[in-house]
């Protein structure tokens, strides 16, 4: 389907080509997974998101969330309405769900490009399904039998929607310094108090209850991390008989005014001012950070797979207009004034902006789907397959989020070029996925903590760092496998890549050794940026050993006229030529930035640490 949000083709490549996600239905779990199967699923997310979703974006964004002070409701966008109804009595909410409680049951990979298609169509009404997902997911692995079958029918298909709690006004990053507070009741149930904020969809009228997922202390719980405890707060109680009753003393007591993703209400809520919220444990007591994490990991992973779609809608949203566009002469004809004007996608630097989005995105792709795989992998292999499919997802979840959330602010930016004066008007869409984008650096731990939490934990501290020797592992292995294949000149650049960052890896590790945590810290940035590049340049080579082979037999030796009108013709040979050109251009020029941020580290200058706070001019804020 013609559509200027996601490439179809390249889904399929990474999907069946690279990741042969059809092989997976020889596990139990998957068995009825087969390629057609599969593949009608793909079609319907994509004609949805296309049909359906995709014309609410815009007009959604200007409705925007309203709320009302007298009722303390929010109206979400009425254009959302059906939409989300839509998408979630196609069953999309719970694609990778156990069937028992009203999921699909298909891969994670399959979720996460079911996913990628309604963030490029409307990432802020989607926001709600993953939030929703993610609470139910979070009932589902650490809840009680009667929790599950109590809220995740409803969860799954919509009825209810669910958000995450965590933030304060005190404890945004520090979440141990939270002050709700958990009082145990008769029942077993507890009353909770305090107030969170910047909470999305934590107040709106697109769902019968919402369910809360909130983290809070139970009085006389330890002041740290380690007193936390996660509780299920529904919105309005429900009664034995599964109806809803009346409201459980969560108030919004307003929404935020932002940048973008308006059509998301981001609310101020207060748990309990009037002693009558109920909450139930969920994961155990003093066992909240562990529990939480299960649905922050997967909200890591959701924004990181916005970033993904926003690069990519905006990506081709530049490349038609590039085609559409005239304006000035062909490079080679700029002397002759009688040369007739041509469209904008013929300037090289535009061609280079194009080149560089359509590198990101699909390294972008890979790298995403890969996780997923390997999410499915973690989820049915066991043994060694089971231990090395859970490193690979250690690492990478940290790597996309940051890496994929950071760049897509750049390449929309990149995207606003291309179109030059008409890119920075409400006209056209790319100027609302900047102001949309920009949110994923922030929450579900800034890009700042995601770095720490790979260097750090997921590397450093890791036992024997046997994630960061299985993901390079991984690396050699496509090395290896590329060796006949590519030239080179590309696999040689990885290759170098990757003792560079075994050097770099190792005077790190004597730094935090010698107890230099400050020197450590201040380098995490630039050590995941290094990761990222390096996770794209690996991806882009795992593809050029497809690639190659395919664009040989479609294209052959073909000389330049030829391989044009090959090119004109063959929509398959364009397809693969244009994914090798995106590699080469990955590998050759892009990634050429990665030494620069491992030279960085390695340089081992303190010019971060010396700098005190009156160096900074300007005056303290409040
Ligand atoms: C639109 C929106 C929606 C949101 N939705 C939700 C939601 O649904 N649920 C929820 O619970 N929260 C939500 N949040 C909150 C979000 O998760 C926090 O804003 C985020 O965790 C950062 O916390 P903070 O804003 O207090 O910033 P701070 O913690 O004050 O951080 C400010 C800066 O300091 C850095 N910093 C802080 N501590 C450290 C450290 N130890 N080491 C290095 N750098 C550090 C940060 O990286 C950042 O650059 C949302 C926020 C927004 C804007």
């Amino acid at each position: 389907m013609l559509n200027k949000l996601i490439d179809t083709r390249d889904t399929r490549f990474v999907i069946f080509e690279m990741l042969e996600i059809d092989k997976l239905n020889k596990y139990e779990a998957f068995s009825h997974a087969d390629r057609d199967t599969m593949e009608s699923v793909l079609d319907l997310a994509e004609r949805m998101a296309v049909e359906t979703i995709s014309p609410v974006n815009t007009i959604g964004d200007k409705e925007g969330c309203k709320f009302d002070p007298g009722s303390k409701q929010v109206k979400a966008p009425e254009s959302y309405k059906k939409p989300y109804r839509e998408l979630a009595d196609a069953g999309f909410i719970a694609v990778a769900d156990n069937p028992k409680y009203g999921g699909m049951g298909f891969p994670h990979t399959i979720a996460a490009c079911c996913d990628e298609w309604f963030n490029t169509a409307c990432g802020c009404l989607n926001f709600y399904n993953i939030l929703t997902h993610g609470a139910a997911n979070l009932i589902y692995l650490s809840g009680a039998e009667e929790q599950k079958n109590l809220y995740l029918p409803k969860m799954f298909s919509g009825i209810w929607s669910g958000t995450m709690c965590i933030t304060e006004p005190d404890a945004g990053s520090d979440v141990g310094s939270l002050k709700s507070k958990a009082i145990p009741c008769d029942d077993g149930s507890y009353l909770i108090k305090g107030q969170k904020i910047f909470i999305s969809g934590g107040e709106h009228n697109l769902t019968d209850n919402i369910i809360h997922i909130v983290l809070a202390r139970i009085e006389g719980d330890p002041e740290s991390v380690k007193g936390l405890t996660t509780f299920i707060v529904p919105r309005n109680i429900i009664n034995s008989n599964g109806a809803i009753g009346e409201n459980n003393d969560v108030i919004c007591a307003g929404i935020e005014h932002k940048m973008g993703i308006h059509g998301l209400s981001t609310a101020t809520l207060f748990f309990g001012d009037n002693d009558k919220c109920k909450g139930y444990i969920v994961g155990g007591k003093c066992n909240g950070m562990k529990t939480m994490f299960l649905m922050m990991n997967e909200s890591r992973n959701h924004v990181s797979n916005c970033a993904l779609a926003f690069s990519s809608t905006a990506y081709m949203h530049a490349a038609s207009y590039a085609k559409t566009r005239v304006q000035g002469k062909e490079s080679s004809q700029i002397m002759n004034p009688t040369a007739p004007s041509v469209t904008i996608i013929n300037h090289p630097d535009v061609k280079r902006m194009l080149l560089r989005l359509k590198s990101y995105v699909e390294g972008m792709r890979q790298l995403m789907y890969l996780l997923s795989w390997y999410m499915d992998m973690e989820k049915v292999s066991d043994g060694d397959s089971k231990r090395e499919a859970k490193a690979m997802v250690e690492m990478l979840v940290p790597i996309c989020k940051a890496g994929n959330t950071d760049i897509v602010w750049d390449a929309v930016s990149e995207a606003i070029q291309v179109f030059g004066g008409v890119g920075y008007c409400s006209d056209y869409p790319v100027e609302q996925f900047a102001r949309d984008c920009k949110l994923l650096s922030i929450v579900e731990g800034t890009n700042g903590i995601q770095s720490i939490d790979l260097v750090m934990r997921k590397v450093l501290m890791n036992k024997e760092q046997y994630n960061y020797k299985t993901f390079i592992k991984n690396i050699m292995k496509t090395i290896a496998d590329a060796k006949n294949i590519v030239p080179a000149v590309l696999t040689e650049k990885i290759e170098n890549a990757v003792a560079k960052m075994n050097q770099c890896l190792t005077a790190t590790g004597k730094k935090l050794m010698s107890g230099n945590i400050g020197g450590v810290s201040a380098d995490t940035r630039d050590i995941e940026n290094g990761f990222f590049l390096l996770s794209l340049a690996w991806m882009h080579l795992w593809s050029l050993t497809l690639t190659i082979p395919k664009q040989q037999q479609l294209i052959g030796t073909a000389g330049n006229e030829e391989r044009k009108k090959i090119l004109a013709e063959n929509s398959e040979a364009a397809f693969y030529e244009g994914k090798i050109l995106a590699s080469r251009f990955f590998i050759m020029k892009e990634f050429n930035k990665y030494s620069a941020y491992i030279d960085a580290v390695m340089s081992e200058d303190t010019a971060v640490l010396d700098s005190v706070d009156d160096i900074y001019t300007g005056m303290p804020v409040g």
